[in-house]
């Protein structure tokens, strides 16, 4: 029998049915980067599972009682009780998103000329070491490269290159290790526990501080129960106590799997540093009991970090995704396998090889979705991660030319799915009715969140 939510929805926000003519209109006053559009004009955004999730009754129930204190509000008492039941970790934080955690932390380890090692760096916690003026890099492991791979635990990091890294001659240099669960940036895979305990045990031999990017901590437990040998009987709090318990702290947006609009979690173990970030923290983000975070806010995180941990919530979305899949598949269109449960990845490059790197293929399907279907989705490809010249020139292409549809939290149905999947089986019919793109104008900095493009219609 499939697994079903365990939950019924009492609260519905009625979403935005366009036309074809509207959708071109929009995206063209948009100039073609989804990122500006209103998102009155979008059916399915699939652009982020960040915030995205619906909240529970329970939650807002602890929103509507949250008590506001400056200091030691009864918010952050639950906060943390939901913390302790997760971690050992006796300091944590309350901060208003991922980011602001990264801020504190890595500018109170890293110095500048450091490096930090991860399976993959986020784009924001890769701009929090480099402002620093630390190096961030990534030593996926090579099963990644292979997007067909059905590897379980291709979110790993490479642990002969990390040792190879720590032995050698930029291993004095290496100011921390930073594994991301599940790993975003690389396909939403997840990391074993074997990998973790690796990482561990090279971290202690070579003297260096060993932090998690633990944003989608639930999802990661709940594949490895599914997928690593001898965690099958382990609930997800228990992976999840065991996951943490391996760490000498945490940074963790609560926008993923704390299923809230806002908030994130900053955990440490070692009582000095704590100190040092808390200065760090009350100077820049607010008192240590609140960090930022409006007390509903706070409230929602601590009934949102129970609520990720069932494993019926869990064994459903995971379903989901699974189905999701198979449809795309079955449209015709691959994915990076295996299935994860944030997010698919679309072979953009693949679909429409007719489309060269410099007409952005994930960009052309991306919009393609929006303009047949009113559907948001995010390119992971040359737009994002290749290099340009002054002029926008694509000078190094992206190894790869992906869409990512995320899938936010309780607030689609498998219907909606199936609608996107109809889209894009229709889209595969004739990928050569696909527009391709070119930059008109690029910001130096965080550059596919401002970019400008034209569009090419196809058989141009
Ligand atoms: C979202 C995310 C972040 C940043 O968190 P924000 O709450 O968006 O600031 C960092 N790392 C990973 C892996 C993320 O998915």
């Amino acid at each position: 029998m499939r697994p079903f939510p365990p939950y019924r929805i009492q609260v519905v926000k009625e979403i935005p049915i366009t036309t074809r003519q509207q959708r071109e209109e929009a995206l063209a006053r948009a100039a073609y980067n989804p990122f500006n559009l209103p998102s009155s004009m979008v059916t399915i955004d699939l652009l982020t599972d960040s915030g995205t999730g619906a909240v529970s009754a329970a939650q807002e129930a602890g929103a509507a009682q949250a008590d506001r204190a400056y200091a030691g509000s009864d918010a952050f008492y639950r906060f943390r009780r939901a913390v302790d039941e997760l971690t050992s970790y006796p300091f944590a934080y309350p901060v208003h998103q991922g980011r602001a955690a990264e801020r504190v932390l890595f500018s109170t380890v890293l110095k500048p000329g450091q490096i930090s090692l991860s399976n993959t760096h986020f784009d924001t916690t890769r701009a929090n070491v480099e402002l620093v003026g630390a190096e961030a890099r990534d030593l996926p492991c090579p099963e990644f490269g292979n997007l067909d791979s059905r590897e379980p635990f291709k979110g790993n990091i490479d642990l002969d290159a990390l040792e190879q890294t720590l032995r050698g001659p930029d291993g004095s240099r290496v100011g921390q290790v930073l594994i991301t669960i599940t790993n975003n940036g690389g396909g939403g895979q997840p990391v074993s526990m074997a990998n973790l305990r690796a990482v561990r045990a090279l971290c202690d031999r070579y003297g260096v501080p060993f932090f998690l990017d633990a944003a989608r901590f639930a999802e990661n437990s709940w594949l490895v129960a599914r997928r690593e040998p001898g965690y099958g009987h382990l609930s997800p709090r228990e992976i999840a106590r065991q996951t943490f318990a391996l760490a000498d702290g945490c940074v963790a947006s609560l926008k993923k799997d704390g299923i809230a609009p806002m908030g994130a979690l900053l955990g440490i173990r070692n009582p000095e540093l704590a100190k040092r970030c808390e200065a760090n923290l009350i100077a820049t983000e607010g008192f240590r009991t609140y960090g930022g975070m409006a007390a509903h806010d706070l409230e929602r995180v601590a009934q949102g970090l129970y609520e990720v941990l069932d494993p019926n919530y869990l064994r459903s979305r995971e379903a989901d995704a699974a189905r999701f899949a198979e449809l795309i598949n079955q449209a015709g269109v691959d994915i990076v396998q295996p299935a994860g449960m944030h997010a698919l990845y679309l072979n953009a490059g693949r679909l429409l090889s007719h489309i060269p790197a410099y007409g952005y293929p994930g960009h052309a399907l991306a919009s393609e979705l929006y303009l047949a279907g009113g559907i948001r989705a995010a390119e992971l490809g040359s737009l994002y991660l290749g290099s340009f010249d002054e002029n926008h020139n694509l000078v190094n292409p992206a190894p790869f030319e992906l869409v990512r549809l995320a899938i936010p939290r309780r607030t689609y149905t498998m219907a909606h799915l199936e609608y996107v999947a109809d889209v894009l089986a229709d889209i595969a019919k004739n990928p050569h009715r696909v527009a391709s793109y070119r930059i008109v104008d690029a910001p130096p900095l965080l550059r596919h969140f401002n970019l400008k493009l034209a569009q090419i219609p196809a058989g141009n």
